[in-house]
């Protein structure tokens, strides 16, 4: 046994009394906000076998590359601690069947995720996530709800100077020609890009546009943009996610170079910001999805059973450490 006393592991750390009330005030007003709009809580696993993350959360993704604290047990399995609760959550809603009987189902999770961070960068490799996911229907009004429900939240707590920024990513009828434009726009400038984003630029290549290297920003500053290239399907929905918002004079503004770090996502994207948080000022975001659902086996096995689209988003505490 070493001298040395007792330390937590690097990056994790303790929640202790002194701020413990905060975090029961704060999880307490997000209750209050699920009853309102109707959202039942889910209590997660903290590990799932990998290949649930991987193949919800996208081979390319930083998470799925990188970040996933995984491990192989005594049975010679590989599990991974949860890096999000997106997957978790449509895990759970597939196998015990919550969409029978067929209708909308809201659930919301909150707890700890796990990010295999360097933590000499100052990162936390446990940090603690509010999620909400709404499954049953592609109907535009409920991403508006979302985005509603999240400004309420962050408004309970008198967090100011909240923006949404929205886009949409499109679907799988009009963002591959997208891809196209893009991919062909950045192969011509590839030199300039960052290692990561020429590693994945076959695979995608929207990436880039996420990237928060200077000479990748600065590349990508005049790339072709999603909005010239979406469906009248796309275009129509987009239309009507904005609709009530705007009705409703929701501080929300389109950006069509937002397109999140996670493969998933399909359409609707939206990131929310606050003011005076500093650079990485995001404190909240989501979107639609329905990739990783067209593809399942469950899917294939009862395809008329199951909604073809969920949306969701989560809120994380912070995942940079102050120093
Ligand atoms: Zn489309
Ligand atoms: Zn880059």
């Amino acid at each position: 046994m070493s001298s040395e006393s007792p330390r937590a592991v690097r990056g994790v750390k303790d929640i202790l009394p002194d701020v413990s009330p905060l975090w029961r005030y704060v999880e307490g007003v997000a209750a209050d906000i699920f009853d309102l709009y109707n959202f039942q809580e889910i209590r997660l696993p903290v590990f799932e076998k990998t290949e649930i993350f991987r193949r919800s959360i996208g081979e390319t993704s930083d998470i799925v590359e990188k970040e996933m604290y995984t491990f192989t047990d005594r049975g010679g399995e590989s599990l991974t601690l949860r890096p999000e609760g997106t997957a978790s959550a449509v895990r759970a809603y597939i196998e015990h069947k919550l969409y029978n009987p067929p209708g909308v189902t809201r659930l919301f999770y909150v707890g700890p995720m796990f990010r295999a961070e360097r933590p000499q960068a100052g990162r936390f490799r446990q940090f603690h996530q509010i999620g909400a996911e709404v499954f049953g229907g592609d109907d535009p009004s409920l991403d508006a709800e979302l985005i509603l429900m999240l400004l309420d939240f962050f408004t309970a707590l008198k967090v100011p100077g909240l923006k949404v920024a929205l886009n949409s990513l499109g679907c799988p009828v009009c963002r591959p020609g997208y891809r196209e434009k893009l991919l062909a726009f950045l192969k011509e400038r590839e030199e300039r890009l960052c290692e990561a984003c020429r590693s994945r630029i076959d695979r995608n290549p929207l990436r880039a546009l996420d990237c928060k290297v200077p000479s990748c920003k600065e590349t990508v500053a005049d790339a072709p943009t999603i909005d010239g290239s979406l469906c009248a399907g796309c275009l129509d929905h987009f239309e009507k996610v904005r609709r009530p918002l705007r009705d409703l004079e929701a501080p929300v503004v389109v950006d069509p170079r937002l397109v999140r770090g996670l493969d998933y996502y399909t359409r609707t994207a939206f990131e929310v910001t606050a003011e005076g948080l500093g650079a990485q000022n995001a404190v909240a975001g989501g979107g639609g999805m329905t990739r990783w659902w067209r593809s399942s086996a469950a899917r294939r096995r009862r395809p008329s059973a199951l909604p073809s689209a969920w949306n969701g988003w989560s809120v994380s505490s912070t995942r940079r450490r102050r120093s």
